[in-house]
């Protein structure tokens, strides 16, 4: 499920959007992009189909060719309305037809294409049926840089998502924990961001106590103690574009041990952050903050990558992992998320969104990284 299209870009926007998309296809040597519905396509089109059904939707992007919407005629009055629809041109199929050639006939026969991620794999066997010749690559494979770096409305979205999730934390850290259960807290954070603007909630974690020692923990039916520390991990969608925000909190006062290994976690995230700007790597992201960890001799249980790009979507390339030598460059965004989980007993998480400046970074998330009591 993705949002519908902000309203702030036009046709232009798009037409430009689609001109990169095909432009990078060419420079990997490709023949072409198809692009079904989903976040590729609401990026580069602002259309989102009424339903994604077996009928057919397919954007196809071929270097030096105007782009072509493949659509279902009883669709067609839909994709007219699409803010990007002046930047492609409609090639309508009827019910009885075959979408399939139609599509063939808008390719060369032979080359290498890229193929959204989330094309149905009915689309994509017939396709390949039709075109038995060429080659297919999942396109974040192919262009995993395809919409990494964002434009400056892109960017003032993406800090008020933010910025609209910080305004979730305030008020969730003035609310009561303590004899209450994790799906009642996460309840209210999914209110808390939809009042603040979310037209979609993607995750609500609240893992307290030994629940918050599994990265993977969403909510539970356990109930918040006196003592515990909870880890509050939650975003989603407002005007299209995503927020991501952990802060880890304490039920009444910690013990001096869960005080340290929370200062641990917000240093490395600090280290983190820091070593965010242009022409770094993203290894060199993870690498910063994960020394921190290893350094206090918590290493082993800071068990996954450092971060992930946001944007559409709330969890997309790049990736702040050990290996990605990708270059950072001004317009990413990305999460900082170092993590200490000791198994059993509790975890801390902290998580900002990072945009790549022309110096440095910048935080889109700005409530305090102290640790938080609350009641
Ligand atoms: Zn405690
Ligand atoms: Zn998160
Ligand atoms: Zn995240």
């Amino acid at each position: 499920m993705t949002d519908s299209a902000p309203a702030i870009f036009t046709a232009d926007d798009y037409r430009a959007r689609m001109a990169r998309a095909a432009g990078a296809a060419a420079d990997a040597g490709l023949a072409g992009l198809l692009v079904a519905p989903g976040p590729d396509l609401v990026w580069l089109t602002g259309y989102t189909p009424p339903a994604v059904t077996e009928r057919l939707t397919l954007l196809v992007l071929v270097p030096g060719r105007e782009p072509v919407l493949v659509v279902p005629a009883l669709e067609a009055p839909d994709a007219e309305r699409a803010v990007g629809a002046p930047a492609f041109t409609l090639r309508e199929w009827t019910d009885g037809t075959d979408p399939y050639s139609l599509t063939a006939g808008l390719l060369d026969p032979e080359g290498g294409l890229g193929v959204s991620d989330n094309a149905w794999a009915l689309h994509l066997l017939a396709l390949q049926r039709a075109l038995p010749d060429l080659s297919y690559a999942a396109l974040t494979d192919a262009l995993p840089m395809l919409r990494a770096v964002k434009d400056p409305a892109e960017l003032e979205l993406l800090a008020a998502a933010g910025a609209a999730a910080d305004a979730a934390f305030e008020e969730i850290r003035g609310l009561l924990f303590t004899g209450r259960r994790e799906h009642e807290v996460g309840r209210d954070l999914a209110e808390l961001l939809r009042r603040f603007g979310h037209s979609q909630v993607d995750f609500t974690i609240v893992g307290s106590g030994p629940n918050g020692a599994n990265p993977h923990h969403e909510v539970g039916d356990r109930i918040i103690q006196r003592g515990d520390m909870v880890v509050l991990d939650f975003g989603g969608l407002k005007d299209g574009y995503g927020s991501d925000t952990t802060r880890t909190v304490h039920v009444g006062e910690p013990t001096e041990e869960e005080r340290r290994v929370h200062d641990v976690v917000r240093a490395a995230q600090e280290a983190g952050f820091r070593a965010v700007r242009p022409g770094a790597t993203c290894q060199d992201v993870d690498r910063a903050a994960r020394a921190v960890i290893e350094d206090a001799g918590y290493g082993p249980y800071f068990i996954h990558r450092t971060g992930h790009g946001i944007g559409v979507t709330t969890h997309e390339p790049p990736y702040m992992i050990e290996g990605e030598e990708q270059p950072l460059v001004p317009g990413m965004c990305f999460s900082v998320e170092p993590g200490i989980y000791l198994p059993g007993r509790f975890g801390v998480r902290i998580e900002d969104i990072v945009t790549v400046t022309e110096d440095g970074g910048r935080r889109l998330n700005n409530t305090t990284r102290e640790m938080v009591v609350v009641d």
